[in-house]
C-alpha cells in the first residue's frame, strides 16, 4: 500500500465499456488442493477459546481470533480450529442500485485442525461507524457441507480471554489503539478490536478507546460437528449493499461505490481488514486460500478480480437483470491473503498483452478522458519492465498473470492486490506502480504473519521505490552494464539511505514492529525506517549475498507467511562471516532498525549499527563480520 495524494476531479469523458479482451487460454489448472502453507496453523496457538476442550473425542468450538494476548492491531480478526484452503465467490451484484442480490453467496472450503462443534469467520454486515459508505448486508441463510447450519453474530472478546469469547463482562468487548484499553471505564483488559476512529486526526487517536466493539464474528454452529483433519465447505448466502470498513486510523477501505458515471459499480481496495465488508470469510493475513470467482453482473460491465480471465457466460435477462447478464469467472491458483482480494465491478475497459509469457491486465475507469487513459496507459505498459528488473532481486515472478486496475473513487491509497494492483482516483505513478509490484513478492506471495509486521513488506516495496532510483541513475551514467553505471546505481542508494538517515524529530519515536492501529500505515516506521535497513542489510550481506536471501525466502516461505524470527534468520544464513559474534551483531541490528522505540530527536537516538557509506559503524573494517 501506498497512501495518497490528495483526489482530484477532472472531467468527465463518458467513454462506454466495451471490454476488447481477447481470451487466452480456457484451460483452467484445476482449483488447487490444500495450500501447503496454506493456513494459520503455526500462528492460531495461545488464543484459548475453544482450544480448552481439545481432549480425546471432544468436540469444541474453534478459536474466534487469530492474535496472542496482547495483540492490539485488530486483534478481532482470524478464526481458529481450521486451515483456509480455498474460496468459490458467487456475487450476484446489480452495479446499477450496488446491492447484491438473491442467490449472491460464497463457499469457503476449510480443513478442520481440530473436532468442530462451531467455528467462526468475520463479517461486518452492517457498519456502526458509516452509515452512508459502509456494509449494510443480511445473511439469509448458511449451510456447512450442505446441510442448514445455525448461526449468530457476536462481539470479539480480547485474544486470551479465560472466560472465553462469550465473557459476560463488557469489559472483555472493548476496541483500543493499545493494550490495556484504558479509556474513560480505565478498562485494564487488552482490547478485542481496534477502534474505528472517525477522525485522522492524531489529537482524536485515542477518544474511541473504551467503546463496545461491533459484532461482526459470525458463530457457525453446524448440524453434526466437523471432524478434525476433514475438509468442509460453508455455504453463506447473503444481500444487500457492500461497503467500506472505518480503520483504527480514521481511513476508509473495502468496496468502494463508484458513481462515475451513475450506476457504474464498485472498486475493491481492502488493505488492512476491508475484505469483510463484501464477504464473510477467515480475515486474517495468514489465511490464504486459493480463490475462484464465478461473479454475475449486468451485461456490459466488466469484473476483475485476482489470477486469470477463465471465461464469460452471458444469460438472458431474468427478473434480477432485466437487460441480461454475464457471469465472469476468473481463477487464482495461487493463495490469495485476505486483504489482497480483488473483485471490482463496473464500466472498466479490460485489455491484456503477453510478455515474460504471463497476462499483464490493464484495466481502466471507462469514464475516464481519452487522454488520461492515454497517459496511464505509457505507465501500465511498463510493469513488464518493471517486473523483469524486480525480478532479478526477488527471484522469479511467483505468479502466472500480473495487472493494473485503475479506478475513479478516490480511495485514501494504491495497494498491491495481488496480481490486479489497484491504483485511486483515476490515475497511476511509476514510483509506485515501482513499490506495488515489489508487493507481489512481498507481502502476497510471502505475506507478514500478523498485521503488526506490516513493515516487513512496506519497507521491501519502499527498496522497489529506491531500486527505481538506483536504476534511473545507472541508465543516466550509461546503464548497469557499465562501471559507470553500476556505481551510479550505488551510489543512488547510499545517498537514499543517507538522506532518511539524517531524520530527527518524531522519525525514529515509532518501533516498526509495535504499530497501533493508527500508526499501522505510518510514513515513517512502516515505510523509510525498514526501506533504508533494507539497503543497510544489502550492505552488510553484499549484493550477491542479499539477493541469495531474498530468493531463499521467496522459495520458502512462497504461497504462506512469515514471522520476524524467520525473516532474521532468511538473512543471518547469507551473513559473509557465520561466527556467532557477527551473528548476534545482526541481531543487534534488527533489534535497532525494526523494534526499538527511541526518544525524539536523531543524532544518537536512531540506530547505529549500519554498514560503510552509510553512517555508523558495525560490520566492517579488520575483524569485521563482512567482506
Ligand atoms: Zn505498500
Amino acid at each position: 500500500m501506498t497512501s495518497h495524494r490528495p483526489g482530484r476531479s477532472a472531467a468527465v469523458t463518458l467513454a462506454m465499456a466495451l471490454p476488447v479482451l481477447v481470451l487466452g487460454s480456457s484451460a483452467l489448472a484445476s482449483p488447487a488442493g490444500p495450500a501447503r502453507h496454506g493456513g494459520p496453523a503455526r500462528h492460531s496457538g495461545p488464543a484459548r477459546h475453544g482450544g480448552q476442550a481439545r481432549q480425546a473425542g471432544r468436540c469444541s468450538a474453534g478459536a474466534r481470533t487469530l492474535s496472542r494476548l496482547g495483540d492490539h492491531v485488530y486483534p478481532d480478526t482470524g478464526n481458529g480450529g481450521y486451515i483456509s484452503v480455498h474460496t468459490d465467490v458467487h456475487l450476484v451484484y446489480d452495479a446499477t442500485a450496488n446491492r447484491f442480490l438473491p442467490g449472491n453467496h460464497v463457499v469457503l472450503t476449510g480443513r478442520a485442525t481440530q473436532c468442530l462443534s462451531s467455528f467462526s469467520l468475520d463479517f461486518e454486515r452492517r457498519s456502526t461507524a458509516n452509515r452512508s459508505a459502509g456494509p449494510d448486508m443480511k445473511v439469509g441463510s448458511i449451510l456447512v457441507n450442505g446441510r442448514p447450519a445455525r448461526f449468530r453474530f457476536a462481539q470479539p472478546a480480547y485474544p486470551g480471554d479465560p472466560n472465553g469469547p462469550d465473557d459476560p463482562s463488557p469489559l472483555a468487548h472493548e476496541a483500543s489503539q493499545l493494550s490495556h484499553v484504558g479509556g474513560p471505564g480505565r478498562n485494564p483488559l487488552p482490547p478485542a478490536c481496534s477502534p474505528e476512529l472517525t477522525s485522522t486526526s492524531t489529537a482524536k487517536r485515542n477518544s474511541q478507546n473504551g467503546q463496545q466493539c461491533p459484532a461482526n464474528k459470525l458463530v457457525i454452529t453446524p448440524a453434526a460437528p466437523v471432524r478434525g483433519g476433514s475438509a468442509f465447505t460453508v455455504t453463506v448466502f447473503y444481500t444487500g449493499r457492500p461497503g467500506v470498513h472505518t480503520d483504527g486510523d480514521g481511513t476508509t477501505e473495502g468496496w468502494f461505490r463508484s458513481a462515475r458515471p451513475a450506476g457504474d459499480g464498485g472498486f475493491v481496495t481492502t488493505e488492512p481488514v476491508g475484505t469483510e465488508d463484501w464477504m464473510p470469510l477467515n480475515d486474517h493475513p495468514s489465511a490464504k486460500p486459493t480463490y475462484d470467482f464465478y461473479d454475475t453482473v449486468n451485461a456490459g460491465k466488466t469484473v476483475l478480480a485476482n489470477g486469470i480471465l477463465v471465461s464469460r457466460t452471458p444469460s438472458p435477462q431474468d427478473p434480477r437483470f432485466p437487460h441480461g447478464s454475464v457471469t465472469w469467472h476468473w481463477h487464482s491458483a495461487a493463495p490469495v491473503a485476505s486483504y489482497l482480494v480483488e473483485d471490482s465491478v463496473g464500466d472498466y475497459r479490460l485489455t491484456r498483452r503477453m510478455a515474460d509469457g504471463i497476462p499483464f491486465y490493464q484495466a481502466q475507469a471507462g469514464s475516464l478522458s481519452a487522454a488520461r487513459q492515454r497517459q496511464n496507459r505509457q505507465i501500465m505498459n511498463l510493469q513488464p519492465d518493471i517486473t523483469r528488473f524486480e525480478a532479478a532481486f526477488n527471484g522469479p515472478y511467483p505468479f502466472s498473470s500480473d495487472g493494473v486496475v485503475v479506478g475513479r473513487p478516490s480511495a485514501s491509497f494504491e495497494e498491491e492486490m495481488q496480481t490486479m494492483i489497484t491504483f485511486a482516483g483515476g490515475q497511476i505513478d511509476t514510483d509506485t506502480l515501482w513499490h506495488e509490484n515489489m508487493h507481489q513478492w512481498w507481502g502476497d506471495h510471502v505475506t507478514e504473519a500478523n498485521y503488526n509486521l506490516t513493515f516487513f513488506k512496506e519497507g521491501m516495496a519502499t527498496l522497489g521505490e529506491f531500486l527505481f532510483g538506483a536504476r534511473t541513475a545507472a541508465d543516466a551514467a550509461g546503464g548497469l552494464g557499465s562501471p559507470a553505471g553500476r556505481r551510479a546505481f550505488q551510489q543512488s542508494l547510499v545517498k537514499q539511505f543517507n538522506a532518511v538517515y539524517r531524520s530527527r524529530g518524531a522519525f525514529w519515536t515509532g518501533a516498526p514492529s509495535n504499530p497501533t492501529p493508527f500508526t499501522l500505515f505510518d510514513g515513517d516506521s512502516t515505510y523509510a525506517r525498514p526501506g533504508i535497513a533494507y539497503i543497510a542489510l544489502r550492505q552488510i550481506l553484499g549484493h550477491r549475498s542479499f539477493v541469495r536471501a531474498l530468493r531463499q525466502i521467496q522459495r520458502q516461505y512462497g504461497g504462506g507467511h512469515i514471522t520476524e524470527p524467520q525473516l532474521e534468520a532468511g538473512f543471518r544464513r547469507w551473513l559473509p562471516n557465520a561466527s556467532a559474534a557477527c551473528g548476534a551483531r545482526l541481531g543487534q541490528f534488527f533489534r535497532q532498525w525494526f523494534d526499538t522505540a527511541y526518544p525524539r530527536g536523531g543524532g544518537a537516538h536512531r540506530p547505529r549499527i549500519t554498514g560503510p557509506g552509510l553512517a555508523g559503524p558495525g560490520f566492517y573494517g579488520k575483524g569485521g563480520c563482512s567482506r
